[in-house]
């Protein structure tokens, strides 16, 4: 009787999307030959805690280390060669060329099937200065080490984080956290560039809150250095910052080295190409993670999303496809994601109102203000939710929201009901728990589903945060001390309580828009006028208090 020859399966990479698929690839076919290589010294740890590591938030560097070498022996029969880089794949051969970077040894693997896991590599500008031995990039293990023996060896008082993203962000809190003075340069005009800018600069006032100096708008240009040592850094505004240390989160570029230069089609936006089931152009060939472009869940075109979350389902996906022949393919992937940063949250999937317009796609957006849970049971906290839509057919394009609280559950609900191409009427109707202690009867997510059904309806059209409102008459329906506290120059001001027995004091022949706090009150005040005969009238979205974000420079 002859023996049928076990598939060799091959992972080039061991954290996120490589150690997940070589570990379901073992899953599907228990006879599988599975080898898994990773060039630096440790696999599957959680480069998604290396700030908090470095924060000390997590203390115990053990706690990073998901799953070691001997656990992916024992458990998973999982030969795992950590210290060995792949070097070339032959296509024809279907051998890998792998450099043990201990023995310096050269040797040649083959595969049935290959898995490439490379990740991503951080950029590194080509600045005067950038080699300096205290200007580092935080990718892996071996990076945190090396950030967190620097601060602690030169007792570093003073930081600069170049870069505002999730990482930037996280650094910041986290240097924060070990009382360095921290100042945050971003080349764009705004902090968390994937937020729509009103949304970011509640982030902004955060950071500002805890001392932390942002620096928006300006590249950074030069790096100072003495003995080797940065010892400040030069913006492209001629502003100069002193500093010990300088921490570099301006992205990543994919690693798609090996993959291109065997021949591997590379995607319009820099990743490898992938199909569904995570495979490349050749067919036994899959990739995944921050190396590939996935299928924009909203977009519907292949787009690279450097995050875990993706990362994780894709090499389970290819690990099973590539051991067993079939998966269910990937579901397209919409860019959410979350950070913390000191006190809030920021969480975002899909489309911002920004990126919608980037991409030429029709949309419109609502800004409700709300409470984490019912705003009479103690503790409730101020949440903001942006929801953005197709204005034709009112299906959900995305969705962002800020909060101390429950950021991350109407986020998750939304996205959620995104994957099954809700529009806002589907979200006014979705079925969410309730009790005080965990959110309210109609939630943050009902209200703005409410509010932007309204507004397709015409029940109530609403004018959006940044729109030009110079054309309209403002009618302003908050009460006298809080226009006191500050408002636009020319306004009528009738408290709402008050407007059915004023309207003549209304002009009927221009646009109106209503204005209160968040838009509440204005929205009771529009529909009173509309159904007293009132034309052409609208609802600020988020009030004044998002004016307040979108346009600081007004009421300043
Ligand atoms: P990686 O996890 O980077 O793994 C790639 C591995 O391949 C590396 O270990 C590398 O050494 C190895 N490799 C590359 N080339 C070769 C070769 N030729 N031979 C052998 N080995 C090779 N995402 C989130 O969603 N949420 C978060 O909170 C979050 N926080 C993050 C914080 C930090 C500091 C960082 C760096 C990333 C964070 N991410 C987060 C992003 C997330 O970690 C990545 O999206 C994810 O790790 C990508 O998985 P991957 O397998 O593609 O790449």
């Amino acid at each position: 009787m002859s023996e049928t020859k076990s598939t060799r399966v091959v992972v080039v990479g061991g954290v996120a999307g490589g150690a997940s698929a070589a570990a379901r690839a073992r899953r599907c076919d228990e006879h599988a030959e599975i080898i898994l290589f990773e060039k630096d010294e440790y696999v599957s740890f959680a480069n998604c805690g290396l700030p908090y590591f470095i924060g000390e938030e997590i203390a115990e560097r053990d706690k990073l280390l998901v799953a070691t070498p001997e656990l992916f022996k024992k458990r998973f029969n999982i030969d795992v060669r950590t210290k060995h880089l792949v070097q070339s794949i032959n296509v024809e051969q279907k051998t890998v060329s792998v450099l043990n970077r201990e023995t310096g040894e050269t040797i040649e693997e083959p595969w049935d099937r290959l898995i490439l896991s490379t990740g991503a590599a951080p950029i590194v500008p080509p600045l005067p200065g950038i080699d300096a031995e205290n200007v580092f990039t935080l990718r892996n293990l071996n990076d945190a080490d090396v950030i967190k023996a620097y601060i602690s060896q030169h007792n570093c008082q003073r930081a600069v984080v170049v870069g505002a993203g999730f990482i930037g962000l996280e650094m910041v809190e986290q240097l924060h956290h070990l009382n360095m003075e921290t100042e945050l340069v971003e080349l764009q005009p705004q902090v968390l560039p994937p937020l729509d800018p009103e949304l970011a600069r509640l982030v902004q006032n955060e950071l500002t809150a805890h001392n932390i100096k942002v620096h928006l708008g300006t590249a950074l240009e030069k790096i100072q250095v003495e003995d080797a040592q940065a010892v400040g850094v030069e913006l492209g505004n001629k502003t100069s910052i002193a500093t010990e240390i300088i921490i570099l989160g301006i992205g990543v570029s994919p690693a798609i080295e090996l993959a291109r230069d065997a021949g591997i089609e590379i995607g319009a936006r820099g990743g490898i190409a992938v199909n569904g089931f995570m495979q490349t152009s050749h067919p036994d060939i899959y990739a995944v993670g921050d190396a590939v472009e996935y299928q924009h869940g909203v977009l519907e075109e292949p787009l690279r999303i450097p995050l875990a979350g993706p990362a994780n389902r894709a090499g389970r996906i290819a690990g099973q496809h590539a051991a067993s022949g079939s998966a269910d393919p990937m579901i397209p992937p919409m860019g959410t994601a979350i950070v913390r940063v000191f006190g809030l949250t920021a969480a975002m999937t899909g489309l911002s109102k920004k990126n919608a317009k980037r991409s030429e796609r029709n949309s419109r957006s609502v800004i409700v203000v709300g409470k984490h849970h019912a705003g009479y049971f103690p503790g409730a906290q101020q949440l903001f939710l942006k929801l953005t839509y197709d204005p034709e057919t009112g299906q959900v394009l995305g969705a962002q929201s800020i909060g101390c609280e429950g950021v991350d559950k109407r986020i998750d609900v939304i996205s959620t009901a995104m994957k099954f191409k809700a529009t806002v009427r589907d979200l006014a109707g979705v079925d969410l728990c309730y009790a005080p202690p965990f959110g309210s009867a109609k939630d943050p997510v009902h209200m703005a589903a409410f509010v932007a059904c309204n507004d397709l309806d015409a029940l109530t059209r609403i004018v959006e945060v940044d729109a030009d409102l110079s054309q309209y008459q403002i009618l302003d329906v908050r009460s006298q001390q809080e226009v006191d506290t500050f408002s636009y120059p020319e306004i009528t001001h009738i408290p709402v309580d008050e407007l059915r027995s004023r309207l003549d004091e209304v002009d009927r022949s221009r646009p109106i828009i209503t204005v209160c706090h968040t838009g509440m009150r204005a929205y009771v005040a529009a529909r009173i006028l509309q159904q007293s005969g009132f034309e052409n009238v609208y609802n600020l979205t988020g009030g004044m208090l998002m004016q307040r974000y979108a346009h600081p420079e007004l009421f300043e």
